[in-house]
């Protein structure tokens, strides 16, 4: 017994010195990857000299390059690039919008991929952020992002809110949030977040506030949405062919009605009313308001106020008159929300239920 023990001993002793002398390698947790897609923008654009931070050409740097020049982005995830388009974002349609939907359900798909960026110009971000909001079926990251100042300028902001996309697109914690907008340190939701101004670092904001930071390579979240979102929305990318045409309308003093039947005889399925204040309607535009909704398209008053929401039967009548209201949809989103919504119903109340829900 004293034999075994001094010999279960020794063992042990020349075992340890084994191991002293083995190399110990580092067990390191996977990294997540992210695929960023890109699409344009000032994010990829580059001016003449480091003093143009607003005149410069937008879509021009290819994403590889984007990603190259942040080798930072390595400590947070395996990412690789793919180029949707290279466009400025006021160019965008919805066929476009319809591609990149599309693909960005299919990369979402993939079991090896952990969450994905879509690097955008801002001029329409809100609507493509809202747009996958409302039919990518997956709880896992789709981050939006954009920059104000071309990479070639001083200051640039775009390599900030790449790395900050990136981090967020490969965080648990950003899961199951519906699409997400990373730019100048905040987390905004795809679904309200907004361009306010068009010329400085800090342009998007949301009235609703950000849902979050992103600091150090680290997601802070303080909010949640509420509203319905990816995995539990009604449209689904994967199923959709086209949309139907919705055209803006702007309330102004002195507006001419003429514009309304301007975009019906266009082919509009749904105009949306960017209205004064509570999305009111001039006394002399409502029959033409009427005489359009009687024709069978659809009336859907939003407001050209930035902030607050359109309340019902308010300053109009809206269910004598049959007609919808955007919530505190602005009117570039409501149009997204409405094309969506006339592919799977013509009914008013459903129209509305949608624009309460989403
Ligand atoms: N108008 C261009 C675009 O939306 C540049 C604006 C920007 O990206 O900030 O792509």
């Amino acid at each position: 017994m004293q034999h075994l023990v001094r010999g279960t001993a020794a063992a042990f002793v020349a075992m340890t010195a084994a191991c002293a002398q083995t190399p110990v390698t580092p067990v390191t947790p996977a990294k997540p990857t992210v695929v960023i897609v890109a699409t344009g923008g000032t994010i990829a654009g580059a001016g003449a000299t480091s003093a143009n931070s607003a005149t410069y050409q937008a879509a021009k740097v290819p994403v590889d390059k984007l990603i190259a020049g942040i080798p930072e982005l390595n400590n947070v995830a395996n990412v690789r690039g793919e180029q949707a388009f290279q466009i400025a974002s006021e160019s965008f349609t919805n066929e476009k919008l319809l591609q990149l939907g599309k693909r960005v359900s299919a990369l979402l798909k993939e079991p090896g991929v952990d969450g994905v960026v879509v690097t955008h110009g801002t001029d329409t971000l809100e609507e493509t952020s809202f747009f996958l909001n409302l039919t990518v079926h997956s709880d896992k990251p789709i981050v939006v992002v954009g920059s104000m100042r071309p990479g070639t300028a001083m200051s640039a902001d775009g390599m900030l809110n790449l790395y900050d996309a990136v981090v967020l697109a490969a965080s648990p914690s950003a899961r199951g949030k519906g699409v997400l907008v990373s730019m100048n340190d905040d987390i905004l939701s795809g679904r309200d977040a907004a361009k306010r101004i068009n010329i400085k670092t800090g342009a998007f904001g949301s009235q609703w506030g950000a849902l979050g930071m992103v600091v150090e390579n680290q997601a802070y979240w303080f909010r949640a949405p509420v509203k319905r979102h990816t995995m539990k929305s009604e449209f689904d990318i994967d199923t959709l062919t086209s949309l139907p045409e919705v055209q803006i309308v702007y309330g102004s003093g002195n507006m001419s009605p003429a514009m309304y039947d301007a975009a019906a005889k266009a082919g509009a399925k749904a105009i949306i009313h960017a209205g004064t204040g509570n999305g009111s309607v001039p006394d002399y535009a409502v029959e033409t308001l009427k005489r359009i909704r009687a024709g069978g398209v659809h009336v859907i008053r939003s407001s050209r106020i930035a902030d607050g929401f359109v309340i019902r039967n308010s300053e109009q009548p809206d269910d004598k008159y049959d007609w919808v209201v955007a919530h505190d949809l602005n009117p570039q989103k409501a149009k997204i929300l409405a094309a969506l919504a006339l592919t799977k119903t013509n009914s008013t109340a459903e129209l509305q239920r949608m624009f309460w829900e989403y």
